[in-house]
């Protein structure tokens, strides 16, 4: 094939999207048509779960498209938040990326060293997720199976950022991006002017997520100061209780400590006593056993690994986190100012604070624009993480998106999901919900070359015009839709 007949040509009005099957990953290219005729591209994404089936190879692929449909010129890359999920592809297929022009990167103000709230909430996450890999060691040795699963969750990152190459993905983007990150008004904020793309006119990128406040994301405060309040959760002790071990700094830390542990310390008998000692040795070891000799108790009574249970819920909590703080954009179509919604993995706190996001009549469109207004003109919805139950709102989400041509897409291996992690993605009542809005139009990167089905609730006319903007790609590399301007 020519570079022409590989190239993606955007329609005359309106957005072509084309979204890779990177396996369980998002990967999104968009091509906008431009006023001299030239097409322009933008990335949303690039990355599969870490420990999917051929992982490099299958991002190599993607890359190699991507490089020649957009003849090794990207626009915009934006990256949604710092998951492996989202960004392998800027390590697993550098090489390739080495050869594509980037005029300008897209990040949320979450990634900018500089603010100092981010760097808090970033602190945030990597201080819990030491505390929970100290949690993993330590589970390893009473339950192989709970700790990896564990490891699958902190697998997700940002916490091994740089391990694998010499740079982190973003850092390796910051570097190839032809605009310079510098300031704080280089990150994108919720609620700032409209970015445009140049070269093309008319088109609106709004900005609606992360939110600014930190609790909306999800993070508390430092245990440390919470608990003065006796503010204590059950994860802010959970991870004291495991930090201790690695540093003790402060009295008060100490206190902290003994107040987070299992039992007081007055009543606690360290493991390797219980059985030397002399006058109560002989109970511990005839009750709850140690050597697995004859004459030793059942060990199944010890409770030692038990109080680590809740570090998988609290892995996945972290993930949350990170997940909250999805760079949120929506696009505004020039003529009919329909609007294509991308979400990343934005979580409820991420969704719900885009109802308090606005923009005042008058300066960017004759009427002002807010969050749920954006909801209503949606057209065309990025499914968020991956079809999971939380990450697409229901009454301040799917339910106010109102426009009779939606069409969803879900980046999502459901078979791998299920049968290899045991991950419910994509959740049933929301795909229910998906199919019902959208009416049947709902594209899945794991049924590219799928016969859609009709569904009663929409006519022929529509859905064979719905049809005929679906295009899918050889060896089911890709599925793209066209949004019509109109
Ligand atoms: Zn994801």
């Amino acid at each position: 094939m020519t570079q022409s007949e590989t190239k993606l040509n955007p329609p005359e009005s309106g957005v072509i999207v084309r979204m890779y099957n990177s396996g369980f990953g998002d990967c999104l290219l968009l091509a906008f048509p431009g006023d001299d005729g030239q097409a322009r591209y933008m990335l949303i994404d690039c990355g599969v779960f870490m420990g999917y089936p051929d992982a490099k190879e299958r991002m190599q692929s993607v890359v190699r498209d991507i490089a020649a449909a957009t003849g090794n010129h990207l626009h915009v890359v934006a990256v949604t938040h710092e998951h492996e999920d989202h960004i392998s592809g800027f390590r697993q297929a550098r090489d390739i990326f080495d050869g594509i022009a980037i005029d300008d990167l897209w990040l949320a103000w979450t990634e900018n060293p500089k603010d100092p709230v981010a760097r808090q909430l970033k602190e945030t996450i990597v201080k819990k997720a030491k505390a929970l890999k100290s949690a993993v060691n330590r589970l390893g040795l009473i339950d192989q199976g709970a700790a990896s699963r564990i490891q699958a969750v902190l697998d997700f990152g940002p916490f091994e950022m740089g391990v694998n190459s010499k740079i982190s993905e973003l850092d390796y983007l910051r570097q190839q991006s032809k605009k310079k990150l510098k300031e704080q008004e280089d990150y994108r904020r919720p609620g700032e002017t409209p970015l445009t793309m140049p070269g093309v006119k008319g088109f609106k990128f709004y900005v609606l997520g992360p939110p600014r406040d930190p609790a909306a994301i999800g993070i508390t405060d430092k245990p440390s100061e919470t608990y003065l309040t006796s503010m204590m959760n059950e994860e802010a002790a959970f991870c004291i209780a495991l930090e201790d071990r690695l540093a003790v700094s402060s009295k008060q830390d100490e206190m902290l400590i003994e107040y987070c542990c299992p039992f007081n310390k007055p009543y606690e008998i360290p493991q390797k006593d219980a059985a030397a000692n002399k006058d109560y040795g002989e109970f511990f070891r005839t009750s709850y056993g140690f050597t697995g000799e004859k004459g030793q108790g059942p060990e199944w009574r010890r409770i030692d690994g038990d109080w680590l249970a809740p570090s998988e819920q609290l892995a996945l909590r972290i993930n949350n986190y990170t997940n909250n703080t999805s760079l949120v954009l929506a696009i505004e179509m020039p003529e009919s100012r329909d609007i294509l919604l991308f979400v990343g993995d934005a979580q409820v706190g991420n969704w719900r604070s885009w109802q308090k996001v606005q923009w005042a009549p008058g300066t960017h469109g004759e009427k002002g624009v807010d969050g749920g207004d954006i909801l209503n003109r949606t057209v065309f919805y990025k499914v968020g993480h991956h079809g999971s139950h939380n990450a697409t709102l229901r009454q301040q989400g799917l339910e106010m998106m109102n426009a009779d041509k939606l069409v969803a897409i879900i980046p999502v291996d459901q078979e791998w999901a299920h049968t290899v992690k045991g991950w419910s993605h994509p959740e049933q009542n929301l795909l229910d919900g998906l199919e019902e809005k959208a009416k049947g139009r709902v594209l899945r990167a794991d049924r590219i070359s799928a016969q859609l089905e009709k569904p009663d609730n929409i006519g022929t006319a529509a859905w064979q015009s719905f049809m005929s903007k679906v295009e899918c790609g050889p060896d089911n590399l890709w599925i793209q839709f066209t949004v019509e301007d109109k």
